[in-house]
């Protein structure tokens, strides 16, 4: 009997030491908006594209709301919670004035390439079009759900309905709820919004945005999922269709999107201060007037993209205004250095190296060397 209760006190124990350790274990939320343009980012509106009427209904009230004289008052009109608070807690890579750059490591310099590039920390020299075709290479999110301190804690919404593919739902074994798909109906707030998604009358494979945050937003709360990856679209949505007044207007909507989570993040006792934001685009854009709405590898500026960062590891060195280049494969191995997980020998692939962060307190690592032989190193 002393034995059996000896046993039982012993499990209950490495239990409860399991639990602390999960809960420890740093929360991490990738944040992507499609073919958001580093100018916008660091200039905010474009003096000759807000005025241009081919690209703007009202150009007067469009200048209202987002120009200014100065850099940095229109960049803060159009993102005030990146110049506020990720600017002064956080860091933005990606200021060309200043040759600090990030670029995407794909030749392709579209949305799967992009997102392969995030999540797998691989640039594939494959081509694979922006279609329903199941990834073949490993992603960092999956990895994650493999061990023992995220599994079961991984999730993604995103608005593109290509998602599930490019994170190959089937093998990765976590949640990928994207596009219009239907949501699990055991939360309640998914009734409501599966009928709102049911009158949505034009369907297009991009949902709306709001939707998306809202769907992820509802499971955040009801579940408290560690590892998160939420993928706006609608930026890309409003380029391409060339309206700059759309897409200035999203920009202000998905700025605001990332406070509310980041301020829902800080006020919730799970999330509060173990909590890392990284938010990045998947390509740039051209950079002229007649060719910032559209993106492939033969449009200059395609592959110029930026990076955020905010958090627990992140030092708070606001905007890099130092000569260097990262890469958008990078964001893979930061993801793993800040969780204390090792991808990079598992992947099956050459990976990007991890960008200087620290890693969190708790699981006491040393912080990540900037530059790895042989693989992308900052430059
Ligand atoms: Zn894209």
């Amino acid at each position: 009997m002393k034995v059996i209760s000896t046993m039982l006190l012993m499990a209950c124990v490495c239990l409860y030491a399991n639990a602390q350790q999960q809960k420890k274990a740093p929360n991490i939320f990738i944040i992507t908006t499609d073919g958001l343009r580093w100018q916008e980012v660091f200039e905010g509106a474009n003096a000759n594209l807000v005025n241009n009427k081919m690209y703007v209904e009202d150009t007067s009230l469009l200048q209202q709301l987002y120009n200014d004289s100065s850099t940095e008052k229109r960049r803060e009109k159009l993102m005030p919670f990146f110049w506020n608070v990720i600017a002064k807690q956080g860091v933005l890579y990606g200021n060309r004035h200043y040759n600090n750059k990030v670029d995407v490591r794909n030749i392709y310099k579209f949305s799967y390439p992009g997102y392969n590039e995030i999540f797998t920390g691989y640039a594939d020299r494959r081509f694979t079009p922006n279609s329903p075709v199941l990834n073949r290479n490993r992603n960092v999110l999956e990895h994650l759900n493999s061990s023992s301190d995220y599994k079961g804690s991984v999730v993604a919404f995103s608005s593109w309905n290509i998602f599930p593919y490019i994170l190959n739902e089937p093998r990765s074994n976590f949640s990928v709820n994207s596009g219009y798909e239907i949501l699990p109906e055991e939360d309640s707030a998914n009734i409501t919004l599966n009928n709102v998604q049911d009158y949505v009358k034009h369907k297009t494979h991009t949902r709306y945005d709001l939707l998306t945050c809202f769907a992820a937003k509802e499971y955040i709360a009801a579940h408290h999922p560690k590892v998160v990856a939420i993928g706006l679209g609608e930026t890309d949505k409003f380029a391409h269709e060339g309206r700059y007044d759309k897409y200035l207007m999203h920009i202000n909507n998905v700025d605001k999107m990332i406070a509310e989570l980041w301020y829902y993040v800080q006020t919730d006792p799970f999330y509060k201060n173990n909590t890392t934001f990284i938010i990045t685009t998947d390509h740039g854009r051209g950079r002229r007037t007649n060719s910032w709405y559209k993106h492939h590898l033969f449009v200059k500026g395609s592959g110029e993209v930026w990076m955020a960062m905010l958090g627990p590891g992140i030092s708070p060195a606001g905007e890099m205004k130092d000569d260097k280049k990262i890469y958008l494969n990078q964001v893979a191995a930061t993801v793993s250095f800040l969780t204390g997980q090792s991808f990079e020998k598992e992947a099956g692939h050459s990976i990007g190296g991890a960008l200087p962060v620290q890693a969190a307190p708790a699981l006491n690592l040393p912080v990540a060397q900037p530059a790895i032989a042989g693989k992308a190193a900052l430059k």
